[in-house]
């Protein structure tokens, strides 16, 4: 994947992304870290087209992530499950791919069938959500935002709802995807995940990229930022 951020400030009612400029090019999966406040979901709600930047400019895989099309091309999973709480796992699913993508009923039941047994839910289609666990609620959003085929999948705190059991099994989930090739921009505190998952990590402070390079960064802090954050975080 490929992210270009360039001269990109976000403001609400103070600089909250402060005149980021980085070309990220040819990483699988990437993670951004940092204290709560310091940007991260801002950003991620920019790369993935659900918030226009103030300013700047901002492409992901070449595209410009303020095209409108731009947003039916990505996945977004956030902190809790967002699943529509009187619909089943499956219909969650399939009213997605039938009422945006077209999808005839038939298509969209076997392609929600077959996310769903991706994230090993195949036998959970029918129960709404509220009768499942956290974890696999957030599963099944999982699914719900890989089944329109995105390009790039975000994830923001995926398990911060959930408890060790119920992460482990979700971010286990997350692996076997990358493993099938998929391509991952990811919020997460679970630094012994980022360090397996990611293959380029960003850490943010305060509205800037304070340090980025491959996981091993992590190990070897080389600012001071970074050193105080590792030292505190588990
Ligand atoms: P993080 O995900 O790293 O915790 P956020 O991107 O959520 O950080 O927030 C960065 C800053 O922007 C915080 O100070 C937060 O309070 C502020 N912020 C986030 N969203 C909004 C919003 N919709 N309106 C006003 N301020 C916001
Ligand atoms: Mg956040």
């Amino acid at each position: 994947m490929k992210i270009e951020l360039n001269e990109l400030t976000h403001r609400y009612d103070v600089d909250v992304l402060r005149d980021l400029t980085i070309t990220i090019e040819g990483y699988k999966s990437i993670a951004i870290i940092g204290v709560s406040g310091s940007g991260k979901s801002t950003l991620l709600r920019i790369l993935s087209g659900l918030e226009q930047p103030t300013q700047g400019r901002v492409r992901v895989n070449n595209h410009d992530v303020t095209a409108p099309e731009y947003r039916n091309s990505v996945g977004f999973v956030f902190q809790s499950h967002n699943l529509f709480p009187h619909l089943t796992l499956l219909e969650n699913i399939t009213i997605v791919l039938e009422k945006t993508r077209g999808y005839s009923k038939k298509d969209a039941h076997e392609q929600a069938q077959r996310f769903l047994s991706l994230l090993h839910l195949g036998d959970q289609t029918h129960k709404l959500p509220r009768n499942v666990s956290g974890g696999q609620a957030q599963r099944a959003s999982i699914a719900r935002a890989l089944s329109v085929d995105p390009e790039v999948i975000f994830l923001d705190e995926p398990t911060s709802s959930l408890d060790p059991v119920l992460t482990y099994d979700v971010l286990n989930a997350i692996k076997e995807l990358r493993e099938l090739g998929m391509e991952f921009v990811l919020v997460s505190h679970v630094m012994s995940f980022v360090h397996d998952f990611a293959d380029y990590v960003v850490f943010m402070k305060d509205g800037e990229i304070a340090e980025h390079g491959p996981p091993s960064i992590l190990e070897d802090p080389q600012t001071e930022s970074l050193q105080d954050f590792m030292a505190k975080v588990p």
